[in-house]
């Protein structure tokens, strides 16, 4: 048929965003929409930290992709992308067979970025989907069943977090919050756990507010957490971790959550890149590429004054409604618009009541910043989901 084929590929914030909005606005056989995930479901990223520390269930994290979508307008497919090939038109999948496209929406994700340190890829965990999240949870439960068979591992009740930026303070809040009950369930005496938050940079959130940043390290370290700053992770290894001028931190876990890159098969697609992600142009198309939109985690974009906005939920949710508009516009001959971002703040968790935040000029934090926190949580649940899923997922009551 002559029918135009858009493809999204993975329906994360920017990809679920997308779909939705091209199911609302194409008419009736304008397009064929086709929504490529790994899993069928969506989870929210945003709420990894909780599920991995185990301070609330994975059932909160994630909502059925068939909840969001209506399969009437768009077809799901649920597997992996293992290639794309721009050149004819083309995405092959991992079960071998293949999808052809004239739009295409790449918005996979990123992946973790070890730098290339040493043992990293082997023995560290990462907070990158439900299933990575799944394996951290059972293994900090494991360690203090493990350490209960030998009390002379103490390693087994030092927990590491590399990276001090929103997301590893985000899971270092709510693991600190987790471990009274897990030291109560495992008759461990608290004060022999050891919880390290390690930062390259001299400073906890690097950019950030300073106000906020010491805040936010008094509440943890309240709750804690021993801080080491401007101390690089150097190497993992079986042991623990080195850091700095050669210290080992003995630790039978480390969470890696101290870099981020765009995917890998956007790279091997031979789209230029800078670390997976791609220099999109102001209308999120790969320049030279009009056919091909690149959204959320895979994207860089600069602000006006030059710098790449980070990569975050709130940005690929704005893209992927303008790469939907784009791509109406693209099949009605009608012109693209620019896409703006439009800043709403910075709001993370310091775990439960607690968190800091900034909104426009106004700073927030304590207990106002932690119920800003929810609304925003809410928020999305109400845009990709109704009050429906506001009741199922929102844990406001
Ligand atoms: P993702 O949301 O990661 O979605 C990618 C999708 O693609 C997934 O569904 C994945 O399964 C699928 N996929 C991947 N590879 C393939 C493949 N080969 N084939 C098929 N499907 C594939 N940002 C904020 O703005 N606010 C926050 O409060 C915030 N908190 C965060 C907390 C944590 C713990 C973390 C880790 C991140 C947080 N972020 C936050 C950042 C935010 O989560 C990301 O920027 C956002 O998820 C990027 O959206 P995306 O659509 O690019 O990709
Ligand atoms: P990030 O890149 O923002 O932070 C990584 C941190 O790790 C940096 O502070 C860096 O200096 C440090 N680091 C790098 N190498 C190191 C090493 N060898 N040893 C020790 N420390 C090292 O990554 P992130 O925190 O995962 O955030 C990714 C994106 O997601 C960002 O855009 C962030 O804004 C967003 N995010 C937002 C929220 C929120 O708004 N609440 C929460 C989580 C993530």
């Amino acid at each position: 048929s002559n029918i135009p084929k858009i493809v999204i590929l993975g329906a994360g914030y920017g990809g679920i965003l997308t779909a939705q909005r091209l199911q609302k606005e194409l008419n009736y056989n304008e397009a064929d929409v086709t929504l490529v995930n790994k899993h069928d479901y969506h989870y929210f990223t945003t709420h990894l930290h909780m599920p991995a520390a185990g301070t609330d269930h994975m059932e909160n994290a994630r909502v059925s992709i068939s909840k969001l979508i209506d399969e009437f307008k768009i077809d799901f497919v649920k597997a992996t992308v293992s290639q794309i090939r721009t050149q004819e038109k083309k995405v092959l999948l991992e079960d071998g067979s293949a999808l052809s496209y004239d739009y295409l929406v790449i918005s996979v994700g990123g992946e973790t970025e070890t730098f290339g340190i040493p043992g990293m890829k082997e023995y560290a965990m990462s907070i990158r989907s439900i299933n990575s999240v799944r394996m951290i949870r059972q293994h900090i439960e494991y360690q203090f069943a493990s350490y209960k068979q030998d009390e002379s591992r103490l390693d087994r009740l030092t927990f590491v977090v590399g990276g001090a930026g929103f997301t590893g303070i985000e899971f270092v809040s709510e693991l600190a919050d987790r471990m009274p009950e897990l030291c109560k369930q495992y008759d461990v005496d608290p004060s022999l756990v050891k919880i390290y938050n390690v930062e390259a940079a001299p400073t906890a959130l690097p950019g950030f507010d300073a106000e906020l940043v010491e805040y936010a390290m008094n509440v943890l370290q309240n709750k804690g957490v021993t801080f080491k700053i401007g101390t690089p992770i150097k190497e993992a290894t079986p042991e623990g971790v080195i850091v700095g001028e050669g210290e080992l931190i003995k630790s039978a876990t480390v969470v890696w959550a101290a870099g981020i890159r765009g995917n890998r098969i956007v790279e091997e697609a031979g789209i230029e890149t800078m670390r997976g992600r791609v220099k999109i142009d102001d209308y999120l198309r790969v320049p030279g590429q009009d056919n091909i939109y690149v959204i959320g985690d895979n994207s860089l974009m600069f602000n006006p004054e030059g710098r790449p906005y980070p990569p975050t939920a709130q940005i690929a949710m704005q893209q992927g409604v303008t790469c939907a508009n784009n791509i109406v516009a693209a099949i009605r001959n009608q012109q693209p618009v620019k896409f703006v971002f439009s800043n709403k703040g910075t709001v993370a968790s310091l775990g439960k009541g607690e968190a800091i935040g900034i909104v426009g000029t106004k700073k927030f934090k304590g207990f106002t910043a932690a119920q800003l926190k929810k609304m925003i949580d809410i928020r999305y649940l109400f845009i990709i989901g109704g009050i429906p899923l506001v009741l199922k997922k929102g844990k406001f009551l």
